[in-house]
């Protein structure tokens, strides 16, 4: 196989964040104190190995490049000061903008102005498209649905969520055709027979289940956190809680959907607080509202090796992570005021706009590693499974 060297690799890695790792020279104090890294004791020095020498595409079907949950501990052992932990968050930057065929990723990550300009663009667009529809504001009750059609939040949402998933299949499956190539793994080695299939199952389960929902190795394996931190402060809980929330107001949303099909009720009828979809709404968005507030205030502290360093991309998810949240619970305030507030019908238009461009840009921002990581972890699951049986 021809091996093609980059020779901007490098400098294009720095672009994205990475520290100057040419003095990394290869020591393994890094693979020696990483408690993620596995038995073949490379990870993550060789991942460095080819940024130096420009092996882009080997760098790219790392799945290893995406078992790492940024502790830092790598860079607080390192002789040279290469910050390998910082070098592998860069990567994976880079990994997302390398798989976007748009470019937008890469401007997102690099070129912060006209992210930030991008970024008010697409929620301004939102707001005005939504507003050009508007009906009247009911004064005696908060009828958001009348102000904001419904069928048009409803289509405009399945239209940004089409292209959602088209740019992340897309660039998934890239890095999957990469990862696969590299591993050896074949569709029929992978479904082609019952034994096959039933491993591809336990990996899958691995990967979503028990790594990417559960967050076994972050929470059991990765030391990074002071044991002396009280629980509602450790940083695998800041992460779980944001996923978790994400996860649940995704839900919530759904079975709001699914309720309004099956006639059980209409969108947008208010509800009580303990019926099930607003329930679970209510809880997740305290869950990711509590995790997204701690990371920002954890980036702007700088409490630890992961908050170091932050791209515009970083904020801007975690800023539109924010305001979706809060926003949602303004409404669910308003909603439940006696007078109907005219305020609400104002954050209901900023809350939609903000929804659709978080769900918008997902594959583009920090959050794409959401979709990627499960995939690398898959077949890191697929791995470790082929060299127990080889044992
Ligand atoms: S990154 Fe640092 S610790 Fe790791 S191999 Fe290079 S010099 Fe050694
Ligand atoms: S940051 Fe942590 S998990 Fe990532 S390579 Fe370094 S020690 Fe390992």
């Amino acid at each position: 196989m021809t091996t093609i060297v980059d020779t901007d690799l490098l400098s294009d890695l720095q672009r994205f964040g990475a520290a100057d790792v040419s003095a990394c020279f290869s020591c393994g104090t890094c693979t020696a104190t990483c408690p993620l890294s596995d038995n073949d004791g490379t990870f993550p020095r060789r991942m460095i190995r080819y940024a130096q020498v420009g092996m882009k595409d080997e760098l790219l079907s790392s799945k290893e490049l995406w078992t790492c949950y940024h502790c830092g501990l790598c860079s607080d052992s390192c002789p040279t000061e290469a910050d390998p932990g910082e070098f592998m968050a860069a990567a994976r930057r880079y990994a997302v903008a390398s798989y976007d065929p748009t470019g937008l990723s890469r401007i997102l990550y690099t070129r912060p102005v006209i992210g930030s300009t991008i970024a008010v663009a697409v929620a301004a667009f939102f707001a005005l498209f939504m507003y050009a529809a508007h009906g009247p504001k009911d004064a005696a009750s908060l009828s958001l649905f009348t102000f904001i059609p419904e069928g048009l939040i409803h289509w405009t949402g399945i239209a940004v969520m089409v292209l959602m998933v088209l740019a992340g299949v897309i660039g998934v499956g890239k890095m999957a055709r990469g990862v696969a190539r590299r591993e050896g793994v074949t569709l029929q080695g992978t479904i082609g027979s019952r034994a096959a299939l039933g491993r591809s199952v336990a990996a899958l389960w691995s990967s979503l289940g028990v790594e990417s929902v559960g967050q076994r190795r972050y929470r059991d394996d990765c030391k990074d956190d002071n044991p002396a931190e009280p629980l509602y402060r450790r940083r695998w809980l800041i992460h779980a809680l944001s996923i978790w929330g994400f996860l649940g107001l995704l839900g919530a949303t759904i079975l709001d959907w699914g309720l309004a099909l099956t006639g059980i009720k209409a969108t947008g009828t208010p509800i009580p607080l303990w019926y099930p979809s607003r329930l679970l709404g209510t809880i997740a968005g305290i869950s990711l509202l509590y995790g997204v507030t701690m990371f920002m205030i954890n980036r702007v502290r700088k409490v630890n090796r992961a908050a170091q360093h932050s791209t515009a991309s970083d904020w801007l998810l975690l800023v539109l992570l924010w305001i979706t949240g809060a926003t949602g619970f303004f409404i669910e305030v308003a909603l439940y005021l006696p007078d109907a507030p005219a305020w609400g019908y104002w954050v209901f238009l900023f809350h939609v706009a903000v929804a659709m461009e978080l769900m918008l840009l997902l594959p583009f921002t920090k959050f794409a590693h959401a979709m990627y990581r499960p995939v690398a972890l898959f077949f890191y699951a697929l791995a470790s499974d082929r060299s127990k049986q080889a044992v």
